[in-house]
């Protein structure tokens, strides 16, 4: 191919440039997409956006040696999943930017009745704040029996909604915990 000069200038990207030359770029994609990864630790995981609970594929570079700390260089949607079978929405697709932003929440915020903000508070007092409430509301809520006189022992003013992203161990444990107070309305965002 002899581009003009013309065709030349309008080529404003290498794609552009090398399909003037005849270059076929799709190896050189393919190599750089293949090093992006290729060092990676693969960790699956489930998309926390939404209940269609897609399965996803995290990359992360740090070889777990003293002092290094992971870092996530790519998310995509796994390919083994029977769910999206790779696919991912645009949600899911900006997943890292969830992952690394420098506005997500690390520590607890409570919003107190009638406030107009959220404040930080500790770990600790988040629990006892939590406990408290719990308490609270199921020693003034609680029905042990119903209006035949049969004996029930539920809390009918607590709800659990857990995520898609709760394991099964971590949903066992809170079936168990909201069983023990109780509770029975128990929910899932997700539908695994
Ligand atoms: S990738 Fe999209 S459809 Fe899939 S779980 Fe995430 S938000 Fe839902």
């Amino acid at each position: 191919m002899n581009p003009t000069r013309r065709s030349f200038l309008k080529a404003g990207t290498g794609a552009v440039v090398a399909s003037v030359f005849g270059f076929d770029l799709k190896t050189a994609y393919a190599e750089s997409r293949e090093l992006k990864i290729a060092r990676t630790t693969e960790t699956r995981s489930t998309c926390p956006y939404c209940s269609v609970s897609c399965g996803i594929i995290i990359h992360t570079i740090g070889d777990k040696a003293k002092n290094v700390t992971a870092q996530v260089v790519h998310v995509e949607g796994d390919p083994d999943h029977p769910i999206n079978r790779g696919t991912l929405c645009p949600k899911g697709s900006s997943l890292m930017q969830d992952i690394l932003n420098d506005r997500r929440l690390l520590k607890p915020q409570v919003r107190r009745p009638g406030s107009d903000h959220w404040e930080d508070i500790g770990w600790d007092q988040a629990y006892n704040e939590i406990a408290r409430h719990i308490k609270t509301t199921r020693d003034a809520t609680f029905v042990a029996t119903d209006a035949q006189g049969r004996t029930v022992n539920r809390c009918e003013s607590i709800a659990w909604n857990g995520g898609c992203t709760d394991t099964n161990e971590f949903n066992f444990l809170a079936v168990k915990t909201m069983r023990s107070l109780g509770v029975v309305f128990l929910e899932n965002q997700a539908r695994v």
